[in-house]
């Protein structure tokens, strides 16, 4: 137990999650705040394994997907609350220039680079220091890995306040010029079970960056109105998911990186979902550009997780503030370069309540 400024006494806690099979423990790591919140993680992955949110009875539900083992991240993780890097979403081919030098990323997804590679930094072992109100996990990632250049220092950080807010800060620094776009990969559930289908979202973007057939945005910048990306008001995510709109067709559903308004670097609302049942609400706010919206299209019921709950399309939806995709491949895209010298820094909050009424 610690006493934090302007954060009564936050409750810490460490234990043995698992072990590597080349000896390196797992560690799970408890965050309890005294609004009866709780967010457990662990530093394989720097994966969020669990978020405790009460509903508006007081009942205290997880609302994240993922597994109750190490083994289950290991073998069946579908980047389930996972911290996903270097390079977060998808690289057309593998392939960038930078200073005029051609790149060829390692490739995972046909054949494109999706969420940092074959082994990203989901799938490596963080170190993990505690601090006043949470914990720091730092990855070294060295020149080549993936075949990304430059050595990167990546930290992160997880806090938890009585006002039900997770904070990630992200900072990163290498020693040669390369890309990074780090991001959090949480399949949300707000109901504990069932589908998001009937999650109420809203986004703060009146655009979107559509996506070929092979879920790389063509570079085109398209205005949400009149179509069904329009989340500017709250709109149930089953409400026009199968609408015959390419971009959904495409995707089998949303998976989409939206432009949030608002200034890159500057913390504001990015979106919120809403699940009336129980009345919790997610609201998430963040510094990055843009921020991918997915519903899990992917998810079939091959993987069984928590609880032995078998994952089913829909079961989750993602999250995820970060640079939009492929943005060394789209000069008109926000850089994602890093320099020596240079720092990269971002920070996104979940912050939980839970609704009175129905809204
Ligand atoms: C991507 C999906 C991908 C999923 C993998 C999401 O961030 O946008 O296309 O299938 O991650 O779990």
């Amino acid at each position: 137990m610690i006493g934090t400024p302007g954060n009564s006494v936050m409750n810490i806690t460490s234990e043995r999650f698992g072990t590597m099979c080349d000896g390196q423990e797992v560690c799970l790591f408890t965050l309890a705040n005294n609004a009866g919140m709780k967010v457990r993680f662990i530093n394989y992955g720097a994966v969020i394994v669990g978020i405790d949110v009460p509903d508006r009875q007081g009942t205290v539900g997880d609302v994240v997907l993922g597994h109750n083992s190490l083994e289950g991240y290991l073998n069946r993780s579908r980047y389930f609350g996972a911290l996903v890097g270097r390079y977060a979403n998808r690289i057309a081919g593998g392939r960038f220039s930078l200073n005029g030098i051609d790149y060829q990323l390692a490739t995972n997804n046909g054949e494109n680079h999706l969420h940092g590679g074959v082994k990203g930094f989901d799938k490596v072992v963080w170190a993990a220091k505690e601090t006043n109100d949470g914990f720091q996990l730092k990855y070294f990632s060295q020149d080549g890995e993936e075949n990304y250049p430059g050595n990167l220092e990546v930290f992160v950080t997880y806090t938890l306040n009585d006002a039900n807010e997770l904070r990630i800060e992200y900072v990163a620094t290498t020693d040669r010029d390369t890309i990074v776009n780090l991001t959090n990969h949480s399949y949300f559930n707000l109901a504990g079970d069932g589908t998001v289908l009937d999650h109420k979202l809203q986004i703060n973007a009146d655009a979107f960056t559509p996506m070929d057939i092979r879920l790389i945005p063509t570079g085109e910048i398209r205005p949400v109105s009149e179509t069904p990306m329009d989340f500017t008001s709250s709109q149930a995510i089953g409400a026009r998911i199968d609408q015959s709109y390419e971009q959904l067709q495409i995707a089998c559903g949303y998976d989409h990186n939206f432009v949030l308004r608002g200034k890159l670097g500057t913390l504001r609302t990015a979106a919120s979902i809403y699940e009336p049942a129980t009345g919790r609400v997610t609201e998430v706010l963040t510094t990055q550009p843009g921020m991918h919206f997915y519903s899990g299209n992917f998810l079939d019921g091959a993987v069984t997780g928590k609880g032995g709950r078998a994952y089913v399309k829909h079961s989750g939806c993602c999250l995820e503030p970060h640079h939009f995709p492929d943005s060394p491949n789209h000069p008109n895209f926000p850089s994602t370069v890093l320099t020596p010298g240079e720092e990269y820094r971002h920070t996104t909050v979940f912050k939980f309540s839970a609704a009175a009424a129905t809204q």
